[in-house]
């Protein structure tokens, strides 16, 4: 059975318009920049180029990007993601960060995203790259907003420590998924003791800190489970939380269990911001860096 078949009407994709989003796309070939935006193809495309407004209207807010550093090539395989996966990928481009940072800061964008694929065979897990790309980027253009989505550094506290007092301004990771599903859906290196550690060293190395997590839905846990794991977040003060659809990436992937509707995301978001959440963003399509940029200006930047 083709999945796409299967899906309901509410996951189906717009295209992306905007005087913004525009004007981006077209500067960012010259820049030999990739955007996880462009390469994954994601839905969100038009609302987070043109900073809000919608898929097709002109934004006038805070434009998003996200950048994907360290190469193409995890070194986990987790069992949802599609990414290339080898336990030994080439070795980080050491003018990676500079080249980056010098890209980003010519290129229009408000806020930055910036990603990784897990890098277990770096001694830091690439803490130290991500680190200095920050640093660059402030230096290069000052105004810029920074968040960094990072993996568990196998729950090394002085990598997370060392990336979160590099000058970023928002520090995300994603527990991905409730406890009892961690094994099915993540590679066995990752967990949920282990990225609830990650979150809270972030929190507490400096005053003020924002931190971030997200949630995949429909992959067979519980509404149960989902409260137990939003208060888990909030225990260690986790600012915002971004819940969306898990939708099957290839045939190997894990199967999707359910299509949560747009009704019951609505009901996550307000049930989320009622436990202390500054910010959920919960819809089928929302990903971890959905509309980053106005949301963490809208509810941080006074
Ligand atoms: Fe890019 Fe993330 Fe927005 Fe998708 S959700 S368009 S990857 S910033
Ligand atoms: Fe994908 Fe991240 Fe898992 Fe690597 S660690 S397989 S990039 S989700």
């Amino acid at each position: 059975r083709d999945p796409e078949a299967r899906k309901p009407a509410w996951l189906r994709q717009r295209a992306a318009q905007g005087d913004k989003y525009a004007r981006l796309r077209e500067s960012l070939g010259e820049l030999k920049l990739n955007t996880v935006c462009v390469e994954a193809q994601c839905p969100n495309i038009g609302e987070c180029w043109n900073g809000g407004g919608g898929a097709g209207g002109e934004g006038d807010g805070i434009a998003t990007a996200t950048i994907m550093l360290l190469g193409d090539t995890c070194t986990r395989g987790c069992r949802f993601c599609a990414v290339k996966t080898s336990n030994k990928p080439a070795p980080p481009d050491a003018l990676e960060p500079l080249k980056t940072a010098v890209a980003v800061a010519s290129w229009g964008v408000d806020y930055v995203v910036l990603t990784s694929v897990d890098r277990d065979d770096i001694p830091d897990g690439g803490s130290g790259h991500f680190a200095e790309t920050v640093r660059a980027l402030k230096e290069l253009k000052p105004t810029i907003l920074v968040e960094c989505l990072t993996s568990d550094f196998r729950g090394d506290l002085e990598a997370v420590a060392s990336l979160a007092n590099s000058g970023l301004d928002v520090y995300a990771h994603n527990i991905e998924t409730v406890r009892s599903m961690q094994r099915i859906v993540r590679d066995p290196r990752a967990g949920y003791e282990q990225s609830l550690a990650v979150l809270k060293q972030a929190k507490a190395c400096k005053e003020g800190m924002v931190t971030k997590s997200s949630i995949m839905l429909g992959l067979g846990e519980t509404d149960e489970e989902i409260k137990q794991t939003m208060a888990d977040l909030r225990a260690i003060d986790v600012d915002i939380l971004t819940l969306g659809q898990y939708l099957q990436p290839t045939e190997k992937h894990l199967r999707v269990r359910e299509y949560v509707t747009p009704e019951k995301f609505d009901f996550w978001k307000e049930y989320g911001e009622s436990l202390g959440f500054v910010y959920v963003a919960s819809g089928p399509l929302v990903r971890s860096s959905y509309r980053a940029g106005e949301i963490f200006v809208q509810n941080f930047v006074r």
